[in-house]
């Protein structure tokens, strides 16, 4: 019997049809196992769970036992498709109309894990069954909501069984406008936290008897927004500090406020720590407040940290692969949201290439089905020359 081969867009169409949006399964590992089982992957199914959060499932499979071992990583929740009135084709439908693949999870990222199943298949195929070391498939269900249950369990699961990786892709849609032009290389840290700035109520019409918390917060919300944090560094952009939340919760007219609240995000480069940041903003606050605003900054805990994949013969054969592909000269980027690629960085180096991010988490969520085509070539020839 022949290894079987996929067509990654019947692949990807089929996960479409699986609702998994998180936390929910919906048939989409099914999907993946059916594929790998039969290809001779050695195929685990992993649950995890805390209390607190719903149990997510996740899939784990390799085949070959010798290195090199080059690991595909991706997930296959996704966000809520909103309202599904406003869709031209049912978000978990998998229609195709005008050379193009529509639902929820199309880029981000269903569509990229069919190209490395298929991928997969073909090379396999190839190589009579059994590649030159291994290949993993690292897939989770939770990537699109709170990452507790998904990637950062799953591969801390796997090394505690003895996997040792050697390469990672992660199948983000990493690309801008069209497949190749963009390999993330690195992620910007995240840092949450709310300024709390402490007054004392009164009545409006008696303000000496009061200290407004508002006039504080302003003076300090300004100062902390006026400052780059940096100019950014090497690999990556300035760093950039976002108020996006006001929180007073005063329902009346004539109340001054006991206390007021800004909450804030910050995407930091490789020029910070969560330590260093953290000082480095306490430190631009208590300068603004002079001794005469009580405040104090309550951070968030954060698992998101700076990181880089340094260029060298992994980004290369990479990049090979897509200029052998597509002819374009991929660009080594580091912007964007986090992404399950900083848990995977402290295992072995990883690079984020996908599909095009346009309409990801959007309604109408789609891709060409010609850069399924294109995806899963490069995907092949990665692993044509990894294995070379
Ligand atoms: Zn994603």
């Amino acid at each position: 019997m022949s290894p079987p081969t996929a067509d990654p867009t019947a692949l990807a169409r089929d996960l479409l049809r699986c609702p998994s949006v998180t936390p929910a399964e919906g048939g989409a590992l099914d999907l993946i196992e059916r594929v790998l089982k039969p290809a001779g992957f050695a195929v685990h199914r992993v649950t995890f769970a805390e209390p607190g959060t719903a149990p997510v499932e996740n899939l784990y499979a390799r085949i070959g036992d010798t290195a090199p071992h080059l690991v595909f990583a991706g997930h296959t929740d996704v966000v809520p498709p909103g309202n599904e009135a406003k869709w031209t084709h049912p978000p978990f439908a998998g229609e195709i109309a005008a050379d193009t693949l529509y639902g929820r999870g199309a880029v981000d990222m269903k569509g990229a894990v069919a190209c490395m199943l298929a991928a997969t298949l073909d090379h396999l195929a190839a190589c009579g069954g059994k590649p030159k070391g291994s290949i993993s498939f690292l897939i989770t269900g939770d990537e699109e909501s709170i990452a507790v249950n998904g990637t950062v369990k799953l591969i801390a699961w796997a090394r505690e069984r003895g996997e040792r990786f050697d390469h990672c892709i992660l199948g983000e849609p990493s690309n801008a406008a069209a497949v190749g032009d963009t390999i993330k290389i690195g992620r910007r840290g995240s840092l949450n936290g709310t300024l709390v700035i402490t007054g004392k109520q009164g009545h409006v019409a008696y303000p000496e008897r009061a200290d407004n918390p508002v006039r504080g917060l302003v003076t300090l919300m300004g100062a902390l927004m006026a400052t780059p944090l940096d100019h950014g560094s090497a690999r990556f952009g300035a760093s950039n500090l976002e108020f996006t939340s006001i929180d007073i919760g005063n329902p009346v007219v004539n109340l001054i406020p006991g206390e007021a609240r800004a909450r804030f995000n910050i995407r930091f480069n490789d020029h910070h720590s969560q330590p260093s940041l953290k000082m480095l903003i306490e430190r631009r606050a208590a300068e603004a407040a002079h001794d005469r605003v009580r405040w104090h900054i309550d951070w968030e805990p954060s698992n998101a940290d700076p990181f880089v994949t340094k260029p060298g013969p992994f980004v290369d054969l990479v990049c090979g692969a897509i200029k052998g592909v597509t002819g374009k000269k991929p660009e080594l980027s580091t912007t964007g949201g986090t992404s399950d690629a900083r848990f995977i960085k402290d295992y072995c180096p990883v690079l984020e290439f996908g599909l095009v991010g346009q309409t990801m988490h959007q309604v109408d969520e789609r891709t060409a089905i010609a850069d399924l085509a294109t995806l899963t070539a490069v995907y092949r020839a990665i692993l044509d020359r990894y294995f070379a």
